[in-house]
């Protein structure tokens, strides 16, 4: 199959074929057919599995198909996302797929101030990609309509579910026209997503990439039995002796993450913290920092890391194993993302040994346990590290071969679609 056998808009086609994208991602074979028709969908898919597409050209060759145009056009697509960064990196996709159509996209969300969002809306605006809170605000203030919404996108609906959003998410689908397209995407499909679901869609064809549970299959995962006090020196001694390109650390509290950069800052490496103690604009700057490859290392909260996608992470670390295995496969799907590989190796303390229990039931499968030969105790790691690292300042690509991880033993009915229909 090839983008090809979809009967895009020319100019959707066009963006297609600039982001370079030639064969569909399953999910995408998967859904695109089902949402071009107007049918509405559950996509059971983990981030990097090519979902943010699977719904954002169907958005595109709908209203492409079906322009209005002009100055105060009515919304006429709705995506809800968990996150700002989710937000916006949706919104960058729009804005990527749509370079070649006249359509406008907005983000809304909140931290920042109201105006220019407001503005947006106000100059007409086709597409919508919005946090729930900021949403449920401009609909309660009259500043945005969505009484012309003929597509709605839940994305990440399990994550929406988990920060607390299901009723935002209820009066949001209220302020919508019963006669719509909806779609709904999530990692895992739990029962109060199964409720949502069954409530707000019709007729919904299921679409599911993979193993339900199975963390993106393009990821080696290890587990690192240690102590809490020599978490730090251990990561040192990983980013030195692996080949580590870019690298996202874990940490269960934003004062953690700090900490844990400002210890790698010491140590002589390139690296940021993002969390939501950070305003959106220093998010922003530490996420475009780590992009352009200004930092090696992004230390982040679980919150924060949402939907960050940044192409080319090689190791995902779990400083902290999570406690909600949810989150374990979120953290590991920032890495061996599309066609790439990637590594996700999590900390594991005596304390939280029942944690990794749980991830691994979750996951249904072993996490292969490694120990890490030349991983000496921290004090004695430090004066060698010190030693090491001044004749590398940076710390950045080494690669040694010894003291790398050393493998544990055997761990191891078509419908015709809901729009246009009133
Ligand atoms: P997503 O799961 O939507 O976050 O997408 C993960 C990554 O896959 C993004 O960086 C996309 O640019 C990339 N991607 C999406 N669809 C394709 C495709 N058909 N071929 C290659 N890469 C893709």
């Amino acid at each position: 199959m090839t983008f090809d056998d979809f009967d895009f808009a020319p100019p959707v086609r066009r963006g297609v074929e600039d982001a370079g994208y030639t064969t569909p991602t399953p999910v995408q074979a998967a859904a695109l057919p089902l949402a071009l028709d107007g049918v509405d969908v559950v996509g059971v898919a983990q981030t990097g599995t090519g979902k943010t597409a699977a719904f954002v050209l169907p958005i595109l060759d709908y209203l492409v198909k079906e322009p209005t145009g002009g100055k105060g056009r009515a919304v006429r697509a709705l995506v809800v996302t968990p996150t700002r960064e989710l937000a916006i990196q949706v919104t960058e996709a729009v804005r990527q797929y749509g370079a070649h159509t006249k359509l406008k996209a907005a983000t809304i969300y909140g931290g920042v101030g109201k105006g220019k969002q407001r503005t947006a809306l106000r100059n007409g605006i086709d597409i919508v990609v919005a946090t729930p809170g900021r949403l449920l605000d401009f609909l309660s203030e009259g500043a945005i309509d969505l009484g012309f919404v003929d597509i709605l996108v839940l994305d990440e609906a399990d994550r929406m579910f988990d920060m607390g959003f299901v009723k935002d998410v209820r009066k949001i689908v209220a302020a919508v026209p019963e006669q719509r397209q909806t779609m709904l995407f999530s990692a895992t499909m739990p029962p109060p997503i199964q409720d949502l679901a069954r409530s707000i869609l019709y007729k919904p064809q299921t679409v599911e990439v993979g193993e339900r549970r199975d963390p993106a299959a393009t990821v080696t995962q290890r587990a690192v039995r240690v102590a809490q006090d020599e978490k730090q020196a251990l990561l040192h001694h990983l980013i030195e002796t692996e080949d580590v390109d870019r690298m996202i650390v874990f940490s269960r509290t934003k004062y953690r993450a700090d900490r844990i950069r400002k210890k790698l800052d010491r140590a002589g490496f390139s690296a940021i913290a993002i969390h939501s103690n950070r305003s959106q604009g220093q998010r922003q700057r530490a996420l475009k920092g780590f992009e352009a490859g200004d930092f090696q290392i992004m230390v982040a909260t679980d919150i924060a890391a949402r939907g960050i996608d940044v192409p080319g992470v090689s190791h995902v670390v779990n400083f902290d194993a999570p406690n909600v295995p949810e989150d374990y496969i979120h953290r590991i799907g920032r890495t061996g993302r599309a066609e790439a590989t990637g590594d996700a190796i999590t900390f594991v303390s005596a304390e939280e040994a029942d944690n990794l229990r749980a991830i691994e039931k979750h996951v249904g499968k072993r996490i292969e346990e490694v120990r890490y030969d030349g991983f000496e105790p921290p004090k004695l790691a430090d004066a060698m590290g010190q030693a090491q690292r001044r004749s590398n300042p940076k710390g950045h690509r080494q690669r040694q071969k010894s003291g790398g991880p050393v493998r544990g033993k055997g761990q191891g009915g078509r419908d015709r679609g809901h729009r246009g229909q009133r």
